[in-house]
């Protein structure tokens, strides 16, 4: 299993008191698999993506990614480990206006000390894995939203994660581009072995995916395996 949480709780403080923004939430995600997270606005969704990708730590409750149980470790151990093993892509694609794509991508390898010459073959297959391999010279004004969301991906794939945490990544898309980049994230989560969780607003998308869980106040309801094979 790449990514457990057990008994997840989160809160943030509000005035005097604390918001739950997850409450005992516990989610198996194994390696090549997706899990879809879905929810009304202020539901959680976001929160257990941070969680997820160890950006927050929770109250209570362990997170285990990669055989690594996070609970104890130390924020610079925290930063390594995300750095090596997770991937992120968040809603808006967050690309450097003066990189090419492929640059945008060779950029990541820099912060691990990966050869340059490596890294741009690495940029340049991934570029090729989400259909782009004819863009790696653009720059972000000469690529549609699409493709931009594109970039977004290979580039989380850059250091190869084996947990692959995705918000809402079709929120600026129309719908037929949104179920392109929704595939995309389905091929490569079995082409490369990743457990992902992606959250979305839009069930439509959700033929695809291994398993759909649905939060609700910060609660986590998984429906049962022949509902979950219908949503
Ligand atoms: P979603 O992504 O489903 O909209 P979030 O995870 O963003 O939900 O938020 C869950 C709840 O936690 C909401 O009530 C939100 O207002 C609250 N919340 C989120 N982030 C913070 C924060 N940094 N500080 C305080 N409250 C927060
Ligand atoms: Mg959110």
């Amino acid at each position: 299993m790449s990514l457990s949480l057990h008994d997840v709780t989160l809160t943030y403080p509000d005035g005097d008191a604390r918001l739950t923004a997850l409450d005992r939430v516990s989610l198996d995600v194994p390696s090549g698999s997706i899990t879809a997270v879905v929810g009304p606005s202020g539901s959680g969704k976001s929160s257990l993506l941070a969680v997820a990708a160890t950006l927050i730590t929770p109250d209570e409750g362990s997170v285990t990614v990669d055989g690594t149980d996070l609970t104890g470790l130390s924020r610079g151990q925290l930063t390594d480990l995300r750095r090596a093993t997770v991937g992120i892509v968040f809603q808006q694609p967050n690309l450097l206006p003066s990189l090419t794509a492929a640059e945008q991508l060779q950029v990541m390898a820099h912060l691990d000390g990966r050869r340059p010459r490596t890294a741009r073959r690495q940029a340049l297959d991934l570029l090729d894995a989400v259909g782009l391999a004819d863009h790696a010279g653009r720059r972000p004004h000469q690529l549609s939203g699409g493709q931009r969301q594109r970039v977004n991906v290979a580039r989380a794939l850059m250091n190869h994660p084996t947990v692959l945490v995705v918000d809402e990544p079709t929120s600026a898309l129309d719908h037929e581009r949104g179920a392109a980049v929704l595939d995309l994230i389905v091929r490569l989560t079995h082409q490369q072995a990743t457990a992902t969780v992606l959250v979305t607003h839009d069930r439509t998308h959700l033929t695809a995916v291994d398993q759909v869980a649905e939060l609700q106040d910060g609660r986590l309801r998984l429906p049962r395996h022949d509902e979950s094979a219908r949503a």
